[in-house]
This record gives C-alpha cells, structure tokens and sequence, in this order.
C-alpha cells in the first residue's frame, strides 16, 4: 500500500487540539493535498491535511493563506455586523505548538483546520441552486478579499493564467514534438494557434492596468465550497493552495468551463459537449449578488474569461500530450488529447454564444444594480 494509506500521521500530536486524537482516518474527494479527518476525545472534529509539497513552495503558499483567512475573517465578522445576519464566512486554520501555521517533519509539511460542522461537499451539482451557491460562495470570496494588499500575496504557481506564455510553451513543445505526436494533432494545433492572439487579451488588459487585481482563488469548482447540510446554502470556500493575485475573470471563467460544460472533461464523444447557456446565467447571477463592486470593464471581460480559461486549459492538455503526459496523470492513452479535444470543442461553442453570454452578463448585471437601489 502507498504509505498514506496506512500512515497515521503523527503531526496531528503537534497541533494544540481539543482533546486526545482518538482516530484520524483519509477524508474527502481531494486530488492534491492527502486530508485526513481526526476526531477527538472531546468528540471536536478538524482536518488534517499533508500538503503536496511537489506542486507547492509551502512557507509563501501557507503566508498566502494565513493572511486570506485572518482578512476573511474580519470580513465576515464586519459585514455580520452591519447587516445583522451571518454571511458566507471562512475557514479556521489551527496554529501548531509553536505558533507556526503549519509543521514539518520527516514525512512532509501538515497543516489543521477546524471541521466545519454540518456542511457537506458535493462533487458535482444536484440541482442549479447547488451550482448557484457555489457563485455566492466565490462571488463572497471576492468581496471578503476586497480590502487585501494584493501585491504582498505570493504567487503560488508562477505564471499561472499568463496564457501568453502558455502559448509560448505550446510552441516550443510542437516544434519539439519529442514523441512525434505532433503530425497526427495538426488540427488540434491550428485551433490553438488560430486563436493565440485573442488568447492573450486579458494578459494585456491586465499588464495595462484596465481591470485590477484580485485575489483570486484558481479552483472554482463546487467541490471547495462547503454548503450548509440543513439548508443547502454556502457556507464557505475551502481549498485555498491557489490564492493567487489575479483577475476576477479568471474564478468566473474556470467556473464556467467546468461547471457550465454539459460533458466530463474528457468526454470522447464531442457531439455531448456544449455550454448549458441556464447555467452560465445561474453564475453569472450569483457571482454578482454576492460580489464586490465589480467595475463595468471587469464584468464585460466575463464571457471572455471563460473562453480564454477554457482554450488555455486545452492548450495546457494538448501540450502534456505532445509532451509525453509529464503534468496531468493519465488512466488510458490519449486521455490528455481527449481532455484538449473537449475543450476546445467548448471554446467553439462559446464563440458561438458569445453574444448571448454578453447578453446574459448584462442582463444580471441590471438585475443586481436594480436591486440594490
Ligand atoms: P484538495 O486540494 O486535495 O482538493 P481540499 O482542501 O479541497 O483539498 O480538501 C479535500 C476535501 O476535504 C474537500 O473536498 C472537503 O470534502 C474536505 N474538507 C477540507 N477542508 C474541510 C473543512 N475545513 N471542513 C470540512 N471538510 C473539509
Ligand atoms: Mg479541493
Ligand atoms: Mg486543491
């Protein structure tokens, strides 16, 4: 067995908890940190969780974090006040014995939370109320991140969204072309380079200053918002290893790439893939309720964003196939091709609906404004 499988990690003993562990057992659907749930004499519950520390330079990643979550905190503390009601809050991350956010030994880098009682985390939405909450969930984000000095955030993933030189690589491998698959995907790399010059369109709005930066979270998918098990509405935004300065149409065009995409991300049958337009609008309607003052530039980029953010992941998946599959694991041969291949197919069907993503988005936007007068 791999070793985190039958490991109980003894970092759990470092963390000031309320009361003696009494079991720590692998939790939850994650794909990237190992979570363990640990429960307690008191019967308290947290999360444990080993930090991939492959992907993550982990002291800037968790400093990244300990200033999101003490900001959130405030936030959300400020705005229950003046509004009388609990909003979407935050995690609580548990400081080890020596006061440092996370620890360290032999086996890796640990950190804890507080469990986050009566939630639970849906993989994928049940209903559009569900997708809806997530919206209000990173639309609250944004807003409880609004006041935060984005320019002393670390970026935890250098050059995360600069499409341009994701292109850039692109480029490189296919001229490379290190295992020769380059002949048989000529198409799939036309597509690409056809649309490199309109891919780097919010690189540029962003380096001229036009839209601002945000702190963004990078993995907007239902599966890191915990929603409330009673009522079903947000309760707050986990998994925050992605906390980058950003744009805000980066959050909401990764959302809608993969949560208003009517097939599976590697879907072989492409006649399935197509954009749910209800979706995109169910989105759109929560990001912006639950939002900051977005400016009129930033929501116009919108429809953008989840075009660009979709035809970067394909291009992202295209390159790992001409690269030999070194970055995204792979469970059968051309899975990434099939991964670029959906993509693609729904950057197609968003240029199709561009107008009527336009028109959505301005139509949500009336809404929220006319709700607030
Ligand atoms: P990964 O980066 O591996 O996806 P996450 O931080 O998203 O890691 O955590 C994995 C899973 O653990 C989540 O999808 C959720 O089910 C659960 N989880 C994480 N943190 C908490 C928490 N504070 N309270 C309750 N459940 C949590
Ligand atoms: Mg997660
Ligand atoms: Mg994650």
């Amino acid at each position: 067995y791999p070793e985190h499988l039958w490991m109980k990690p003894a970092a759990a003993y470092h963390f000031p908890l309320d009361g003696a562990p009494v079991s720590i057992g692998l939790y939850g659907e994650g794909h990237i940190n190992t979570t363990y749930l640990v429960t307690t004499t008191s019967g308290k519950r947290y999360i444990l969780q080993k930090i991939k520390d492959t992907v993550f330079d982990v002291p800037p990643l968790m400093e990244n974090i300990e200033r999101v979550i003490r900001l959130a905190q405030k936030n959300a503390k400020k705005q229950a006040d003046e509004t009388g009601k609990m909003q979407i809050g935050s995690l609580n991350l548990i400081d080890d014995l020596d006061g440092c956010s996370y620890y360290r030994d032999e086996t890796g880098y640990y950190r804890v939370y507080d469990y986050v009682e009566g939630t639970i985390c849906l993989q994928a939405p049940e209903s559009n109320d569900d997708f809806y909450q997530s919206a209000a969930a990173f639309g609250a984000f944004q807003k409880l991140m609004q006041n935060f000095p984005v320019e002393e955030l670390h970026e935890s993933i250098p050059d995360f969204h600069n499409t341009v030189n994701r292109y850039r690589i692109f480029r490189e491998t296919v001229s490379r072309d290190p295992l020769g698959r380059a002949a048989g995907v000529s198409e799939e790399i036309r597509f690409a380079l056809d649309r490199e010059k309109g891919a780097g369109e919010l690189c540029r709005l962003r380096q001229n200053g036009t839209l601002p930066l945000r702190v963004t979270h990078n993995d907007t998918k239902l599966n890191n918002v915990l929603l409330d098990e009673k009522t079903r509405k947000a309760r707050c935004v986990i998994d925050l290893d992605t906390v980058m300065p950003g744009l805000a149409a980066y959050d909401f065009g990764d959302a809608i790439r993969f949560g208003a995409a009517t097939a599976a991300e590697d879907e072989r049958n492409l006649s399935r893939m197509t954009l749910d337009l209800e979706r995109f609008r169910i989105f759109t309607r929560g990001y912006l309720e639950y939002g900051p003052d977005f400016s009129e530039k930033e929501i116009e980029t919108f429809p953008l964003g989840a075009i660009i953010m979709t035809l970067e992941c394909g291009v992202r998946f295209l390159t790992d196939y001409l690269d030999g599959d070194r970055y995204f694991a792979i469970r059968r041969d051309g899975q990434n091709l099939d991964r670029a291949r959906t993509q693609f197919k729904l950057v197609s069907e968003m240029e199709k609906h561009l107008d009527e993503m336009r028109r959505i988005v301005r139509e949500e936007e009336d809404r929220r404004n006319s709700q607030k007068r």
